[in-house]
């Protein structure tokens, strides 16, 4: 059964299916030859012993009805000569027609000489009946009764016992034909139990060996799905940081955006840059701006775990925040916040203008959404906070928020500092 599990799907059903056809024919075929030999046996009962036994029995009615009859007549003169003889001669004629019949069914060998034996009697019966019309009238007044009774009571006892013989033979014949139709029954049976078997068996591999290939399909569709998932993670996720990336970021900002439009949530974008990181790299070399790089990364993903908080790595040294279901004074806290952490930090940073430790800056710009927000205003209003939070001092955050759809409210971090 293993070449069926190296069938395509498609060939394993044809398979099933041609087996199917197979045991149908040879179904089929037993049928008819036990059709055929059924329908040998019942000819051969009924033409080699109903029937003769109908020609015999009707052999035997005309020795008895007609010749009996007509000779009863004559003798008692109650019918003219020539009727008597013509009337002799045509039972004569049926009984010869009849006898003629009987002789041309198949007989066996056993019978023959039984039956060229009544052949005699018949004939001797017959000459005897003709003979005796053929004798002058009177004559045949005289024949005894007795004596006609004596030929007709011999024919009828020869003539029984091949009826006897025959219906034995029908009998006989019937048993045979009852003992083969038990046979055929039974080989027809059996046949159509091995054919449902060897069926059921050739089913049950090839659907197993289906079941198999669907789970094996199955493990390579979660495979698939797996690795694709690690795909897309992986073309979302920024190498150096593992944060999201920028590609990311389009989508996400464009789903929370849409989002907050049709529940006009508070939502937020925060774009930051470290602070004089060029400086950092030429003090330090690329490979620790690397690490600082990293180290900035993980204060921002260890700082915004809500659901709703996102963070991503933008490219080189600029990151950015999306907040949503937020509001303005959590914006402010978040903000001063991560400034905080970056700095508490400590990474040393001896070529900064603004500290001993490298620092960020912040620009901000939140709002209540709603159907009128510009898709690039949070990201646009957050760059132009930036680069107000750059040129006030650096190490800070800005904000601007709209407060309507019309007014913009810019708060900047020097109150809150
Ligand atoms: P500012 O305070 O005005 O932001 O000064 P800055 O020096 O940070 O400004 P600028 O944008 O000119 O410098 C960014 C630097 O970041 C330049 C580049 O050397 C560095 N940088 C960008 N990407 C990477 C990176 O993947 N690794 C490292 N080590 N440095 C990077
Ligand atoms: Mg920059
Ligand atoms: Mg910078």
């Amino acid at each position: 059964m293993n070449f069926i599990k190296t069938l395509k799907l498609k060939s394993k059903l044809v398979f099933v299916f041609i087996i199917i056809i197979i045991g149908l024919i040879i179904i089929g075929l037993m049928g008819g030859l036990n059709l055929n030999l059924m329908k040998k046996n019942l000819d051969s009962l009924y033409f080699g012993s109903l029937v003769p036994v109908v020609e015999l029995n009707r052999i035997l009615q005309t020795y008895h009805s007609k010749l009996n009859i007509v000779m009863y007549k004559a003798k008692n003169s109650q019918m003219d000569k020539d009727k008597v003889k013509s009337q002799i001669k045509s039972a004569i004629d049926i009984i010869e027609k009849e006898w003629k019949n009987y002789e041309s069914h198949f007989k066996r060998d056993d019978e023959l000489k039984y039956i060229q034996y009544t052949a005699t009697e018949i004939k001797n019966v017959n000459r005897y009946f003709l003979d005796t019309v053929n004798l002058d009238k009177n004559i045949v007044q005289d024949i005894s009764l007795e004596s006609i009774e004596r030929q007709i009571t011999h024919i009828d006892k020869v003539i029984k016992k091949l009826i006897d013989y025959e219906v034995e033979v029908a009998k006989y014949d019937r048993k045979n034909f009852l003992k083969l139709y038990d046979s055929i029954l039974f080989q027809v049976g059996s046949i159509l139990v091995m054919v449902i078997f060897g069926i059921v068996v050739i089913s049950y591999y090839v659907f197993k060996s289906i079941q198999n290939d669907q789970t094996a399909l199955e493990l390579t569709t979660k495979k698939l799905k797996r690795a694709n998932k690690r795909l897309e993670n992986a073309s979302y996720t920024d190498s150096l940081t593992g944060l999201y990336n920028r590609r990311y970021f389009n989508i996400v900002y464009d789903r929370e955006l849409k989002r907050a439009k049709r529940t006009n949530s508070y939502i937020a974008f925060m774009m930051l840059d470290i602070d004089y990181f060029k400086q950092y790299n030429d003090t330090y070399g690329h490979i620790e701006g690397d690490f600082a790089l990293k180290s900035v990364a993980k204060v921002l993903q260890d700082t915004l775990k809500r659901p709703g908080d996102f963070v991503f790595r933008l490219g080189g040294e600029e990151f950015g925040i999306l907040l949503t279901d937020t509001s303005e004074s959590n914006c402010k806290l978040m903000a001063n916040e991560v400034c905080d952490l970056i700095r508490a930090r400590e990474i040393r940073h001896e070529s900064s203008k603004v500290n001993q430790f490298v620092t960020i800056s912040i620009g901000v710009a939140g709002c209540e959404a709603d159907e009128s927000l510009n898709e690039d205003a949070l990201i646009t209003r957050a760059d132009e906070m930036l680069y107000e939070a750059k040129e006030s001092g650096r190490d800070r955050y800005c904000m601007s928020t709209y407060v309507s759809k019309a007014s913009i409210k810019e708060i900047n971090q020097e109150d809150n500092i």
